[in-house]
């Protein structure tokens, strides 16, 4: 179960013995990586404020610092609060996601979900079954006062959203494991996912100015970097080739919200009898 002996040179992903050596109570010497010659990883002795924000910047140093060399044990409690904060997004209809729902389903007779609705130029044709869930997506009125319902909604999309989720790690895990080189244990990808997930935190902004017209360029500029960074994190995981990261990610997103898209109409019948 310990990682202890996997640490790897933060700059070139070559496996290390160890980060830094003792040499008496207060010399401390970090390592030389044997292929690089580099210093193993340099952000040990940095300030945690100045890793932040190399996260931030994508730098793929800083992402292998966190996910190889460090413990980060409350990596579980960043994910289950992500999660919240993508249900409260969801529940709250301020998500690129329930733009597209309400575009595609043409959905638009709610208060709430006015203006996260998109008039099309040209008529969608969607399959069945989608027209189905469209309707279970619909029935989510939120403008009565009854608080039960409401909070009832909040859970029945966050299992949405958790069940989603676990679709997305599932898809990118066996499809990266399959084409590339590295094997990632699974606490390991859990640890490199909620990273990769936290650039959702630049989202929350968006939650407090309500609605309005720069909601829109918020999430388009959003969507493309925190598929940049997944795509980065992954590429640290598995070493896998930059294209097929791509087409992974697009992939394992495409099911994502295909699963919670499906998963929520049936839960809210199941829960509404
Ligand atoms: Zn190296």
């Amino acid at each position: 179960m310990s990682e202890k002996n996997d640490y790897i040179c933060v700059n070139c992903g070559v496996a290390a013995a160890a980060l830094y050596r003792n040499y008496g109570p207060s010399v401390l010497k970090l390592t030389k990586c044997d292929s690089c010659k580099g210093i193993v990883d340099k952000y040990i002795e940095y300030d945690p404020v100045i890793v932040a924000i190399d996260l931030v910047l994508m730098s793929r140093e800083a992402q292998r610092h966190i996910i190889y060399n460090t413990e980060f044990k409350s990596y579980w409690k960043l994910l289950i609060m992500l999660m919240l904060l993508e249900t409260f997004a969801v529940w709250k209809n301020e998500t690129l996601f329930n733009i597209a729902i309400n575009t595609m389903c043409d959905i638009k007779n709610n208060s709430t979900i006015n203006s996260t609705h998109i008039s099309l130029p040209i008529n969608l044709s969607i399959p069945q079954n989608w027209k189905i869930a469209c309707q279970g997506w619909a029935q989510s009125e939120k403008d009565g006062s009854d608080l039960f319902i409401w909070e009832k909604d909040f859970y029945i999309l966050f299992l949405s959203t958790f069940a989603g989720i676990i679709m997305f790690i599932s898809t990118a895990h066996i499809l990266m494991s399959l084409c590339a080189l590295n094997k990632a244990p699974g606490r390991r990808v859990l640890k490199a996912f909620s990273l990769a997930n936290a650039s959702l935190l630049f989202a929350a902004p968006a939650l407090v100015w309500g609605p309005g017209a720069a909601r829109l360029y918020h999430h388009l500029l959003l969507a493309p970097y925190a598929l940049v960074t997944f795509h980065s994190v992954l590429r640290v995981l598995y070493e896998g080739p930059r294209s097929l990261t791509v087409v992974v990610l697009i992939l394992s997103n495409c099911i994502k919200y295909f699963t919670t898209f499906h998963v929520t109409p049936i839960l809210r019948n199941i829960m509404n009898g």
